[in-house]
């Protein structure tokens, strides 16, 4: 969301003369250019073209620059900056190929990636890199705020492709300190269609309005915002009879919500199956179906909460361990 932030400077060439695999294992990260945010952190986009190309429009209205996007108009150096990313590509495909000839011929052969994870667009979180994952190893989807929204196709197919057809063992909703979209959301500026979207997140800060408004701190509020947006996106997979209908006939898929520290590069699971406010909401949304072999009858009528308990103990055996 941060169009701001577009990488230059010393972070560039340090991440231009690493391949993908050369990343691989590494702990150092470029450290990201920081620059001061409008107040909302989003508000730049709309009108980043404004200004270029000036009197193109001229004579269209009364005292207004109207732009047409026209290749003259682009900017000199964006045809190497485009470049770039293809001969990465042809950089990147030899160097994988010189450590394993049939990498791609593998890859060709279908997928069976064990995670879908649900990310923001966000250029500076890129799930994969992130979690040190190769191509086949995680379903993706990405939009603004890592939104999981009943009526968007988009994410209601990804959803059951990923658990339907690839049997993915764990959803992953991951988002991230410093989200344009969230901070977007907290703020009155109109930004046109996206403010359908957002409005999403005031759903959840209208949810959570009373621990919100108790934190007087506006960066905490906001980074507790940011949380809880994933905590709700969480259960909203919950919601899904996708999710259940999983359980229910006995396919165990696992529900996660993470924050990824954007400062610091790190991601924080939340336990969202720790938390107590989905078991006063469960009998709203748990569906019951009907009685499956593969299946309890606890996870046939309880699904979510089946997940929840299992993932419980499982996070609990986790911590005895260290
Ligand atoms: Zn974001």
């Amino acid at each position: 969301m941060s169009e701001s932030n577009t990488p230059h400077g010393h972070g560039e060439p340090l991440l231009r003369s690493m391949s993908w695999s050369a990343l691989r294992g590494m702990t150092v990260v470029a450290s990201p250019t920081t620059q001061a945010s409008s107040s909302t952190g989003y508000a730049a986009a709309p009108s980043t073209g404004a200004g270029a190309g000036a009197g193109a429009g001229a004579g269209a209205g009364a005292g207004t620059d109207v732009v047409r996007p026209s290749p003259s108009a682009m900017p000199v150096g964006s045809s190497e900056q485009y470049n770039r990313l293809l001969e990465n590509n042809r950089r990147w495909v030899s160097e994988i190929t010189e450590l394993q000839p049939d990498f791609f011929e593998v890859l060709a052969r279908g997928q069976k990636p064990p995670y879908l994870l649900i990310g923001c667009s966000d250029s500076r979180v890129p799930p994969d890199m992130l979690t040190q994952t190769m191509p086949g190893e995680i379903f993706i989807t990405r939009n603004v705020a890592n939104l999981v929204v009943n009526t968007d196709m988009n994410i209601m197919t990804v959803l059951q492709y990923a658990v339907e057809v690839l049997k993915v063992q764990h959803i992953i909703v991951m988002g991230h300190t410093e989200c344009g979209g969230v901070r977007a959301s907290m703020s009155n500026d109109s930004h046109g269609l996206i403010d359908k979207w957002l409005r999403n997140i005031k759903d959840v800060s209208r949810l959570h309005h009373k621990e919100l408004s108790a934190i007087a701190d506006p960066n905490k509020r906001f980074a507790k915002l940011v949380e809880l947006n994933v905590v709700e996106q969480v259960y909203n997979l919950y919601k899904t009879s996708v999710v259940q209908h999983a359980w229910a006939t006995g396919h165990h898929v696992q529900v996660h919500g993470w924050v990824c520290d954007i400062r610091t590069g790190l991601i924080h699971d939340l336990h969202v199956e720790n938390r107590p406010e989905w078991n006063e909401i469960s009998k709203l949304y748990e569906f019951n179906f009907p009685a499956h072999p593969n299946a309890t009858e606890q996870e046939r009528l309880h699904p979510v909460e089946s997940m929840r308990n299992e993932m419980s103990a499982r996070s609990g055996e986790h911590h005895h361990e260290h």
